[in-house]
C-alpha cells in the first residue's frame, strides 16, 4: 500500500462540475429533450435513401451509419459527454478512477519484470479525461518509472474529441502534426513530455508491449440482433414503415442472414445481440498481448452472456427510441463478456468480469478517497468527492452494473513454467490488482 499512501502527494484535479445523475447504463426519468424538434434529420433521410436502393439494413449497419458515418455520424462531430451532452461516464465524474487505473498498469508493469518500454493505448478515449488521469499518475510516480520509454496512442473515430483530447492532453507550445490521410492523423506531445499519436484503427498501431484500455467502448460496437422463431433464428432488420414514409421499423429477416453463424449453438435465451466487431477487435488484442506482452483492461456495462434485449439510445440524459431522429443521440448495448472470454480463449488468459465496486475497493478506492478528502478544506470539493465516490461505487448507481475484464499473457497468471513453478523454485506470480486485493511487492 505504500504508494497509495504516498497518493497523498498528488494534486487534486481542478474541480469537475456538478455531478450530474445521468450515465448510460440506467433508464432515465427526466432530461433535456432531444436536440432537434425535426425528427427528420440529415440521417433518417440518409437512411431512406439507403433502404430504398437496397432493402431492410441490420441493426449493425444502422448503428454504424447513426454513429460513426464519416459526415453524419452522431461521434464525428459533436461533444456528447458531461452534462450539457447525453450522457456522463466515470472518469468524467471522479478523478479517482482515473488514478486507480493508472496504479493497475504501473501494478501490472512492476508484475511483468519492468519492462523497458511500454505503450499506453486507449481506445474511444471521449475528452481525453481518462488517460489525463492515469498519465498524472505516471507522472506523479516518475521515480517508479524511471527509465521506462512510454508512448500514447489514441484510437479515435471522432474528429471533435480527438480536437478535445489534444486540448486535454498535449502541451500547447508544441505544434501538433496532423495528416488527415494517413493511419497516425495526428501528433504531438503530452503535458508531461511523452508522444503521443493518433489513429482511427487499433491495426495501425506499432506491436510492442503494450497496455490497452477500452472504457465504454465495447457498448458502442454495432451488434446484430437476433429473435428464435419457430422456424428459427431470423435477424432484426430496420425498414420503412409503410404507413408513415419517413419512419423506420423493426422487422424480421424473412429468411436465415450470415450473422447467424455467431449464435451458439447451444444458445437457450430467445434474442439475442452479437457483435462482432468486438470480437475482431478482442482477437487482435489477444494477439499482440500473446506475441508482445501487456495487458488488455476493459470497463463497460454489460452481462455474461445473460441478457437479450439491451439495445437503447440516450438523448439529453434522457433514454431514447432508436429509431426516431437518427444521429440526435447515442446508441449502445450492453457488453457481453461470455462472448469476449471466447474470442480471446486459447491466446490470453482472460480475469473478470468483476463488479466495477469490488474492483475499485481492490485498488484501494477508500484509501484514496480519505487522503483527498484529509487534504480538501472546502466543504464543495468534499460533497463533490463524496457523491463521485457514491456514483462509482453505490450498487444502486455504477458500482454494479460496470464491470472490469482482462486479458492478460497465459505466463502472467500461471508463471514462466509450471512444473517449476510446482516445485516452488520460482515464486508464484502475484496476484493482479483489482481482481484481488492491490499488493505491493
Ligand atoms: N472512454 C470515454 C468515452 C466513451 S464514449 C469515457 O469513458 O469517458 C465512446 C468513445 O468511443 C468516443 O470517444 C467515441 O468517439 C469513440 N468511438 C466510437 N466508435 C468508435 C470506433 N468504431 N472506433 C474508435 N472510436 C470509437
Amino acid at each position: 500500500m505504500s504508494v497509495l499512501v504516498r497518493a497523498g502527494v498528488w494534486p487534486l484535479r481542478a474541480a469537475r462540475s456538478v455531478i450530474p445523475c445521468f450515465w448510460r447504463g440506467k433508464y432515465f426519468s427526466s432530461g433535456k429533450e432531444p436536440a432537434e424538434n425535426n425528427l427528420v434529420t440529415p440521417m433518417l433521410r440518409h437512411l431512406i435513401y439507403k433502404i430504398k436502393s437496397t432493402g431492410p439494413i441490420t441493426v449493425a449497419e444502422y448503428m454504424k451509419e447513426v454513429l460513426t458515418n464519416p459526415a453524419k455520424g452522431y461521434y464525428v462531430h459533436r461533444d456528447m459527454l458531461g452534462e450539457e451532452g447525453d450522457f456522463i461516464t466515470s472518469p468524467e465524474i471522479s478523478q479517482i478512477f482515473g488514478e486507480l487505473l493508472g496504479i493497475w498498469f504501473i501494478s501490472e508493469w512492476i508484475a511483468t519484470g519492468k519492462t523497458a518500454a511500454f505503450q499506453l493505448v486507449e481506445l474511444g478515449p471521449g475528452r481525453g479525461t481518462l488517460s489525463g488521469d492515469i498519465l498524472r499518475v505516471f507522472s506523479q510516480l516518475g521515480s517508479v518509472l524511471k527509465n521506462c520509454d512510454i508512448s500514447v496512442h489514441l484510437v479515435e473515430v471522432s474528429q471533435k474529441l480527438s480536437e478535445i483530447q489534444a486540448l486535454t492532453l498535449t502541451e500547447e507550445k508544441v505544434p501538433l502534426e496532423r495528416d488527415a490521410g494517413a493511419p497516425v492523423y495526428m501528433k504531438g506531445v503530452t503535458k508531461s513530455g511523452i508522444p503521443i499519436s493518433w489513429y482511427r484503427d487499433l491495426q495501425d498501431i506499432p506491436k510492442g508491449f503494450s497496455f490497452y484500455l477500452a472504457h465504454e467502448f465495447f457498448d458502442v460496437l454495432p451488434v446484430h440482433k437476433f429473435q428464435k422463431t419457430p422456424h428459427g433464428w431470423r435477424e432484426v432488420l430496420i425498414d420503412i414503415d409503410p404507413h408513415v414514409s419517413d419512419k423506420l421499423r423493426f422487422v424480421l429477416a424473412p429468411c436465415a442472414t450470415p450473422a447467424e453463424a455467431f449464435i451458439q449453438c447451444d444458445e437457450t435465451r430467445d434474442h439475442v445481440e452479437v457483435c462482432p466487431d468486438a470480437g475482431v477487435i478482442i482477437q487482435e488484442l489477444s494477439e499482440r498481448i500473446a506475441v508482445t506482452g501487456g495487458a488488455a483492461l476493459i470497463a463497460d456495462y454489460g452481462h455474461d452472456g445473460t441478457k437479450t434485449d439491451t439495445f437503447r439510445g440516450f438523448c439529453g440524459h434522457k433514454l431514447h427510441d432508436v429509431l426516431i431522429a437518427p444521429g440526435t443521440a447515442d446508441l449502445t448495448a450492453d457488453v457481453d463478456f461470455s462472448y469476449l472470454r471466447r474470442m480471446a480463449q486459447g491466446k490470453v488468459a482472460s480475469l473478470g468480469p468483476v463488479k466495477q465496486q469490488t474492483f475499485l475497493k481492490n485498488m484501494g478506492i477508500d484509501v484514496r478517497l480519505k487522503v483527498l478528502l484529509d487534504k480538501s478544506d472546502e466543504p464543495s470539493l468534499r460533497q463533490q468527492l463524496l457523491q463521485g465516490y457514491d456514483m462509482l461505487m453505490n450498487p444502486k448507481e455504477m458500482g454494479e452494473r460496470f464491470n472490469f475484464f482482462a486479458l492478460l499473457p497465459h505466463q502472467r497468471l500461471h508463471g514462466r513454467n509450471h512444473q517449476i513453478n510446482a516445485l516452488q523454485s520460482e515464486p508464484s506470480p502475484s496476484p493482479v490488482a483489482g481482481f484481488s486485493e492491490l499488493v505491493w511487492r
